[in-house]
């Protein structure tokens, strides 16, 4: 099928209402990973732009935005998820050519990035406050406000979901904001804030500056002028991030990624469990923070397992992101370098391999998904986020070895667990030490109104659901005392 080419952004910043250069003058140039041709290019930004979006931000808090009700900001979020929709298809070939993703995950990332601003939308009027009694002549009021401005640092394996993760519920709670999404992929964030712009959001509201995140992401982490700080992306980033935060004295949420398991117990359904395990795995490269990259398998089911899931990855094929393949190529040159050194230096067997399909572009950065097994739980492959598709079977004897292993990582982030035994699904989801248990499923990509976050390595705070709204938020306490 072919695609008319999609209309690429400019390398500009949105700025207090204007798309700007970065004062630099200077671009990123970014490539598409299905065949590394640049396709477009970023503004190259520093920490001046950075001060500029900050200010142009709390000029809207203090300002236009800031005097919007609950319902205005509402209905502006959902005119925006309106947008979107109505761009659907465009954003998706954009996101695919940008991230290499099969264009039938971008389509889908559309409908969820589109109902952040929905599910937000509406919410934004639904926060209330408390009255709580105290001493006769006290009326006493709890009520929440916005931080004020708040930084938003994403990363590029979804950039259109995670542009409305972050920014739909600190906009409905009232902050304005500044965010700085990945050099990576990043193209459909600049087309969702002209879309913005469009349904009538103020100056200011939101402030896109592109850039690396050394130099433009650093800087916003930095900045003395921000409330609050949401970032998602590697541990070893978010570290800083929080440092900044406390040096600032202001609060943050991380969300680091994961190496969550999938266990699966000896009477599990295989038929309905298996291509599912899969798929947690291979959808979107493996590239997704709460991808379900260690399998536990019931000793007893070991080679059953193993052998279907051997036949199921043999026909996996990576391929480019407009011929919606199984999987497309991995986002850079680095990532691909990255998983490929975790398999070379893995002491695990090779139980399959996936294919890569033929004729493939030469500058793509593509990786045949692989699953290995047994793994030693202990091992890098068994510990560590390869981020990529490379799924670490590991046996278990029983339910508490099970439960052992699920939780001897250092990340917490989400779980899954297939068994018909009602009891021990219960047992189980309450003892995984993560934000997110699935029973005989796995993965709420769509979920919007789903809390998640992780705990430990994987990070704190929580996005999505009502409880986004409440991390954007901060309580204040009115005390009158009327005699
Ligand atoms: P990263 O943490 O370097 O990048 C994420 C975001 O942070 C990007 O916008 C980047 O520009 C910015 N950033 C980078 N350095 C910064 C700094 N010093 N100060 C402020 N912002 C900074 O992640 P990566 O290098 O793209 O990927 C490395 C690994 O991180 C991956 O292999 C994966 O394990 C993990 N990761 C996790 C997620 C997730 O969804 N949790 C997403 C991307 C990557």
């Amino acid at each position: 099928m072919s695609h008319a080419a999609p209309k690429m952004p400019q390398p500009l910043n949105l700025i207090g209402g204007s798309w700007v250069p970065a004062k630099s003058g200077k671009t990123i140039d970014v490539v598409s990973p299905s065949d590394g041709e640049t396709i477009a290019s970023l503004a190259d930004s520093g920490p001046d732009d950075i001060d500029a979006a900050v200010a142009a931000a709390r000029k809207a808090y203090e300002g236009d935005w800031g005097r919007l009700t609950a319902v205005e900001r509402g209905r502006l979020l959902m005119k925006l998820g309106t947008l979107i929709t109505r761009d659907a298809e465009e954003l998706a070939l954009i996101e695919s050519l940008d991230n290499g993703k099969p264009i039938g995950q971008a389509r889908a990332d559309m409908v969820a990035a589109a109902r952040y601003f929905e599910f937000y939308g509406s919410a934004a009027d639904k926060v209330h406050g408390e009255v709580v009694p105290f001493m006769s002549g006290f009326d006493v009021k709890v009520v929440r406000e916005p931080h004020g401005v708040t930084g938003h640092i994403i990363p590029w394996n979804y950039p259109a979901q995670m542009f409305g993760r972050t920014l739909a519920p600190a906009l409905a709670m009232g902050n304005a904001t500044v965010i700085k999404p990945a050099e990576e992929a990043c193209l459909t964030t600049l087309r969702i804030a002209a879309l913005a712009e469009e349904a009538g959001f103020p100056a200011g509201a939101i402030n896109l500056v592109t850039g690396y995140g050394h130099v433009a992401g650093a800087a916003l982490s930095k900045h003395r002028g921000i409330d609050f700080i949401s970032f998602t992306g590697s541990p070893e980033v978010g570290v800083m991030i929080q440092t900044e935060a406390a040096k600032n004295f202001i609060g943050c949420t991380l969300e680091l990624g994961g190496k969550s398991p999938q266990i699966v117990f000896a009477d599990a359904d295989l038929d309905r469990a298996l291509p599912v395990v899969a798929n947690a795995i291979v959808q979107n490269g493996g590239q997704t923070c709460s991808a379900g990259s260690r399998l536990l398998v019931e000793r007893s089911i070991w080679d059953d397992v193993t052998g279907r899931l051997k036949a199921h990855f043999e026909k996996l094929v990576a391929a480019p992101a407009m011929e919606n393949g199984s999987l497309g190529p991995l986002i850079s040159a680095r990532q691909k370098k990255r998983v490929e050194t975790f398999l070379a230096e893995a002491s695990a067997p090779v139980i399959a391999r996936g294919k890569l399909a033929d004729g493939l572009p030469e500058g793509g950065f593509y990786v045949a998904p692989a699953l290995l097994g047994p793994v030693d739980p202990k091992s890098a492959l068994g510990q560590d986020e390869v981020f990529g598709p490379v799924l670490a079977a590991m046996p278990f004897d029983d339910e508490a070895d099970a439960i052992a292993i699920a939780n001897d990582t250092d990340y917490g982030l989400a779980a899954g667990v297939w068994t018909r035994d009602g009891d021990r699904q219960q047992r189980v989801a309450k003892a995984m030490r993560c934000g997110q248990v699935f029973i005989n499923g796995y993965g709420a990509g769509g979920g919007i109104e789903l809390p998640f976050g992780g705990v430990r390595k994987s990070g704190h705070g929580r996005e999505k659901g009502f409880e986004a709204l409440l991390e954007f938020s901060t309580i204040k306490t009115i005390v009158h005392n009327h005699g």
